[in-house]
């Protein structure tokens, strides 16, 4: 059976493909190569149902997404019947990877869980928890928390506390800070060592590679080698940063050194403009530290344009530097600063931080010796509802190609994947509408498309955008501007359906997660505006919003 469908133009192609296509596939897709997408534009033809594949994923943004079959990944996962020492061993003890681990084994699988941390250039080391709560969201979060309190001491003269004299309002102390947030990751440390007993998954410090599709050499702290076989493996292995790939590199420290750097960096070059960047620039300053981020192109590349500025130009006002269009093309040690030149100037830091983005961690993994395809040019590993090329061997997390590097995605595919090697379960990641937030000194929490992507896909005259400026009451008083905060709601003017959240201000996080449960069932933009909101809070002006760009009027938002 092979529905015909005819658009006019490619335009409406698109739209039926985002509005109408992707949601009837997920979870049910064997019948897809019954289908043919047909469409003829002014010269073009799409071409039958794999090209139809190739465009959704290349042009919506759901490479992976249930549009395969789970075994067009390869051939089944059957149970060879040799005998191994464990049912699945999985390399990587970070999000992904504990995940799966302590969901398998509740689920009565004999788990072995491989986690060993390879000490960055700079020496630094940690325990047990991966990226994340070591050298990733847990210390960020905290640091940028730290930032904030620096903004609210200054923010509590104009309610009454303190005295005229600003020197007077507490100094921040680096190291002090730096010993709480270690504390913190140490006592996390040791909580997922006694959940590893306790969910009864074994436990090895030891670094993993595969010797063969079926058994992986591991070598420990002391060089000793072991070898371990299971029927299957996860390989949950994350990602390193990248070092600068210039002369003198070697002088930059990573975002793996920041978060326990005895003492405060100083003035400081930050390299890269997307998360890490902006966010480790922006708590060094809030600080109080002098902080520039050299940019090589744009600022959030894949984030909407707009917002991306936004959060720029809000960092820019409060004091961060922006060295544009540049790249460092060699690091110096002069003294005790490190020189930094670039195409058009050079300057002195006492710190560089390289944070230009990360590699998988897979280079040593011995995927040859087991046969896993691994994508040439980024290291990654392609897989379809997380199985690789060989049945079965499962990759998670950062490793993964083409999917988000944040955490709770590489949380809910570990557990996803538990539930259907061990518990019956069907249920794939939905890889799409994720949302995400940028801790930034202006938080910017985003879910859905960007609007140069709503326009892409729906046209100008299909997308109408509403959006607002508006400042939080607790701001009043005390410090921001009018245009400082903004948010805008992207909707899909055929079906009245909200296609992208964007909100800039304070608590981004917080707020943007309870849209995306709305935005992920579907949400109207009258389902929006007719909910009663919650007086007076940021997260209310969503459920305010009433101008669109088209009118021309001002966002800026007076009273309440
Ligand atoms: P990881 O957490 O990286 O874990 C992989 C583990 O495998 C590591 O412990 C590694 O040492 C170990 N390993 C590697 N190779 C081997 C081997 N051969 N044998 C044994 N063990 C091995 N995400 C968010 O959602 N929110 C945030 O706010 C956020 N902030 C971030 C801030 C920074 C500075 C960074 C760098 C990342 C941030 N992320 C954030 C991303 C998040 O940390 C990652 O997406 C997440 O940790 C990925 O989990 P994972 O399980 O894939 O890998
Ligand atoms: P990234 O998103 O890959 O961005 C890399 C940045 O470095 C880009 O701005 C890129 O610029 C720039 N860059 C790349 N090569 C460069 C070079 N040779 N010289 C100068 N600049 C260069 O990497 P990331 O910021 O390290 O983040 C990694 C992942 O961690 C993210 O994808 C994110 O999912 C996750 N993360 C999440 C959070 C969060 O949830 N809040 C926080 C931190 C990290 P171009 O645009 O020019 O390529």
């Amino acid at each position: 059976m092979a529905d015909i469908c005819e658009f006019d133009n490619e335009q409406s192609l698109r739209k039926w493909i985002a509005s109408d296509l992707l949601p009837l596939f997920k979870g049910t897709v064997a019948k897809i190569d019954d289908l043919v997408v047909t469409w003829v534009d002014d010269s073009r033809y799409l071409g039958d149902a794999q090209a139809g594949l190739a465009f959704v994923r290349e042009h919506l943004g759901a490479p992976g997404k249930a549009l395969a079959a789970p075994q067009a990944a390869g051939k089944p996962d059957v149970d060879d019947g040799q005998t191994y020492e464990f049912d699945v061993v999985v390399i990587g003890g970070g999000s992904g990877g504990l995940a799966f681990s302590k969901r398998a084994a509740r689920a009565g699988a004999n788990v072995a869980m491989l986690d060993f941390v390879k000490p960055s250039p700079h020496g630094t080391k940690w325990g047990l928890g991966g990226t994340c709560v070591n050298v990733g969201c847990i210390p960020k979060k905290l640091m940028h928390t730290a930032a904030l309190m620096q903004e609210s001491f200054h923010a509590a003269k104009s309610y009454g506390f303190g005295q005229e004299d600003y020197n007077s309002w507490p100094k921040h102390e680096w190291s002090r800070m730096v010993g709480s947030v270690q504390d913190h990751i140490k006592s996390l440390n040791f909580g997922y060592r006694v959940q590893m007993r306790e969910e009864k998954v074994k436990y090895l410090n030891k670094l993993g590679s595969f010797l063969d599709p079926h058994t992986l050499q591991t070598v420990d702290s002391k060089g000793v080698k072991e070898t371990i076989t299971a029927r299957r493996f996860v390989i949950a292995v994350g990602g390193r940063p990248k070092p600068l790939g210039c002369p003198g590199e070697e002088l930059a420290i990573s975002s793996d050194d920041l978060f326990s750097l005895p003492e405060a960096p100083g003035k400081t070059l930050v390299v890269g403009a997307s998360y890490v960047a902006l966010e480790c620039a922006g708590f060094i300053h809030g600080l109080g530290l002098e902080v520039a981020v050299m940019v090589r192109s744009i600022l959030l590349r894949g984030f909407d344009r707009d917002m991306s500025e936004r959060v720029g130009g809000y960092m820019e006002r409060k004091g961060v530097r922006f060295i544009r269009e540049a790249q460092p093309q060699k690091l110096e040690k002069v003294g005790d600063k490190i020189r930094v030149f670039w195409g058009t100037g050079s300057e002195d830091f006492d710190t560089v931080i390289a944070a230009i983005g990360r590699d998988p961690d897979t280079k040593h993994l011995g995927l040859d010796k087991a046969g896993v395809i691994v994508d040439g040019k980024t290291g990654k590993i392609p897989a379809v509802n997380e199985q690789t090329n060989v049945p079965h061997i499962y990759a998670l997390g950062d490793v993964l190609l083409g999917k988000p590097e944040l955490t709770p995605v590489a949380i809910q595919a570990g557990k996803l994947l538990s539930d259907r090697l061990y518990s019956g379960s069907s249920e794939t990641v939905d890889y799409d509408r994720v949302c995400t937030t940028v801790f930034t000194p202006l938080e910017y929490g985003c879910v859905g498309w960007t609007e140069e992507h709503a326009k892409e896909v729906l046209g100008e005259d299909g997308l109408d955008v509403y959006h607002t400026n508006f400042l939080p009451l607790e701001w009043t008083v005390s410090h921001g501007e009018p245009n400082d905060c903004y948010l805008k709601v992207l909707v899909d003017l055929s079906n009245q359906k909200v296609v992208g959240m964007h909100y800039l201000g304070p608590n981004a996080g917080e707020v943007i997660l309870g849209y995306g449960v709305a935005f992920r069932l579907g949400m109207t933009f009258k389902d929006l505006t007719s909910t009663i909101g919650i007086h007076p809070t940021t997260t209310e002006e969503f459920t305010l919003v009433n101008i669109t760009k088209r009118s021309g009027k001002s966002p800026e938002k007076t009273g309440c």
